[in-house]
């Protein structure tokens, strides 16, 4: 990854954080974007300048239009080019059909999918021979454990269409897209101890939650030219929770 510049969404904690340090580590530059948590975007910031790389904390919401594929020209303005997108940012909105607003539909979709669409498009227009595209999804695409999925899956396996429909697209550039099913990982968004934690940990094969760290290695593996000839796959980290 020497030499390299990423660009994650949702970058300043969870799976994001993992992520962006990771690639860090394994010697890239790391833009990531957040909204709300400025410090802790800081932080990571941080955490990446002592590794001795450059980085970049982008406040960019990604269920705004403008700023969602903002975000990737900010990026490639820092670091003069873009080789890995990981589209991580997503919201969690769980609940029974009926009680799910239209403006609850239209929130996740922004967010979890037009925003990673838009955000797509526009670092596809930068990316160059070598070029990589990871999505973060859920295994509910691949296995839906019970009722109150409805809209989040929905907008997850959207995911799933366009990392296929990319990896058709843009392979002739010689650029890969892959898609990553995160069983339950252990995060501010899906905490371990929370109420729900010990039925999730049993749905796994593993008996567990995941760490973001797991979820991490499996991206950075898929960002680094091993990986070159896996494209327009689905690739679960989740313990066996689709077993
Ligand atoms: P967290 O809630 O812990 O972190 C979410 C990150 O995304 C934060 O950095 C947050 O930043 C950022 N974010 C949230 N909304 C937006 C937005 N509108 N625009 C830009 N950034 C945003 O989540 P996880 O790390 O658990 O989840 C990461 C991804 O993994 C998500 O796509 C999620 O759906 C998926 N996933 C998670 C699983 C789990 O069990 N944890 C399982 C399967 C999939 P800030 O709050 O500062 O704005």
């Amino acid at each position: 990854m020497q030499g390299r510049a990423a660009l994650v969404t949702g970058g300043s904690r969870g799976i994001g954080a993992a992520t962006a340090l990771r690639l860090a580590r394994e010697g890239a530059d790391v833009a990531i974007t957040y909204v709300r948590d400025k410090d802790a975007a800081a932080d990571v910031v941080r955490r990446i300048e002592a590794l001795g790389r450059r980085a970049l904390a982008l406040r960019a919401d990604a269920a705004d239009a403008t700023e969602a594929p903002g975000a990737v020209d900010r990026a490639v303005a820092a670091f003069g080019r873009l080789d890995v997108l990981v589209n991580n940012a997503g919201v969690g909105l769980l609940g029974p059909l009926g009680a799910l607003s239209t403006a609850d539909v239209d929130r996740v979709l922004a967010v979890n999918v037009r925003g990673v669409f838009l955000t797509t498009r526009a670092a596809a227009a930068r990316l160059g021979d070598g070029g990589r595209i990871i999505t973060i999804g859920s295994c509910m695409v691949q296995r839906v454990p019970g009722p109150g999925g409805t809209l989040y899956a929905t907008g997850k396996a959207a995911l799933v269409g366009l990392t296929k429909a990319l990896a058709r697209e843009l392979g002739d550039r010689g650029i890969t897209a892959n898609i990553v099913h995160p069983g339950p990982i252990d995060t501010d968004m899906n905490p371990a101890d929370g109420p729900y934690g010990p039925g999730q940990a049993a749905l796994t094969a593993a008996g567990r939650f995941g760490t973001a760290d797991e979820v991490a290695s499996m991206v950075a593996y898929l960002a680094g030219a091993e990986a070159a000839y896996v494209t327009g796959a689905e690739l679960a980290v989740d313990g066996g929770h689709a077993a």
